[in-house]
């Protein structure tokens, strides 16, 4: 059996579509549109790839963007109190600040700080608990990607086994409470999991987010299961997922690439996370002022 290969270029391409036509939409109603911040510390080159990226695509689709670039010695308390310039912000509709900062700085405490409501990454404990009790709030962008891609290949995720392998704040539990959100049956794996294999061919559908380069071999895939491979290793081969691809694809009923899978969903989800912080913030601040109030 030869997977269908699930193509995440195309899918972004169209979610970012979608997005410009609405930023447009929504810059025509209130006089701007959304923007996203990125905070920077120091001078790792990956991160300043990553947040060049950020800012291109924001662009592409007419979101405004800025960037805030902090020297590596920057201070703990001097980091806060940009995210608490940026929380205040009225033309800042999302934060991002960009992991991982230098060693001597918190980066946990420094996502944390930001408000809520421009938490675009879903990384405050406030986003973190609504997603755990399946209420409304702002949802990291790649757990997000990999839903819209189970949607997109047809995948039923009702009363089906989902094994998600990993289990970081940033990925792996996000995509285990979005797949329980969707009635699946969930197994969270990780490093102390007994038998990985065994639980791993149990699954309708897998999530890889481990980052170890093909950890996940043909022999651990279900026949006919649909495979979502998060991961993004470099290696002397280049760029590989956490799945084995040739094998997995040989069983596999649908499978993503690495790259071209996960990895363009996750700037596209990004893009619409900060239009809908926009959205909500437009909301309230009308609510605030007792305008009106649009529902949903
Ligand atoms: P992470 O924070 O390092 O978490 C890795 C998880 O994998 C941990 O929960 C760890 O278990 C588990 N793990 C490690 N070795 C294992 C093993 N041998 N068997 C089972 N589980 C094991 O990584 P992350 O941030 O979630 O990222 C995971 C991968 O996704 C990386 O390759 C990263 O580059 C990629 N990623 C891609 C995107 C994208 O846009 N495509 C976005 C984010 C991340 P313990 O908890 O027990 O340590």
């Amino acid at each position: 059996m030869a997977a269908t290969i699930i193509d995440g270029k195309a899918v972004a391409a169209g979610i970012r579509q979608q997005v410009a036509a609405e930023v447009a939409e929504f810059a025509a109603e209130h006089g701007s549109p959304p923007g996203l911040a990125t905070v920077l510390v120091g001078d790792d080159p990956a991160s300043h790839i990553y947040v060049a990226g950020k800012h291109r695509a924001c662009g592409e689709v007419g979101i405004a963007s800025l960037g805030r670039e902090l020297p590596g010695d920057t201070s703990q308390d001097e980091l806060l109190a940009v995210v608490s310039e940026l929380n205040v912000d009225p033309a800042v509709s999302g934060i991002i600040v960009q992991l991982p900062v230098p060693r001597h700085l918190d980066g946990a405490r420094a996502t944390s700080a930001v408000d809520p409501a421009k938490d675009v990454d879903g990384l405050t404990p406030t986003n973190a608990g609504l997603l755990v009790q399946g209420r409304e709030g702002l949802v990291s962008a790649t757990p997000l990607g990999v839903i819209e891609l189970l949607r997109a290949c047809d995948t039923p995720l009702e009363g089906a086994h989902a094994v998600v392998v990993g289990r970081s704040d940033l990925v792996g539990k996000p995509v285990a409470a979005l797949l329980l959100a969707q009635n699946a049956t969930v197994t969270v794996c990780h490093s102390r999991t007994r038998d990985l294999a065994a639980v791993c061919r149990s699954a309708d559908v897998l999530v890889a987010a481990v980052g170890q380069p093909r950890l996940v071999t043909g022999d651990m895939i279900r026949e006919g299961a649909t495979v979502i491979d998060v991961g993004m290793n470099r290696t002397d081969d280049g760029l590989v997922g956490d799945v084995d691809f040739e094998d997995a694809a040989q069983r596999a009923r649908a499978i993503t690439p690495v790259p071209g899978g996960v990895g363009p969903m996750t700037i596209a989800m990004l893009l619409r996370n900060t239009l809908e912080a926009a959205r909500s913030q437009a909301v309230g601040h009308r609510s605030a002022r007792g305008g009106p109030v649009r529902s949903g």
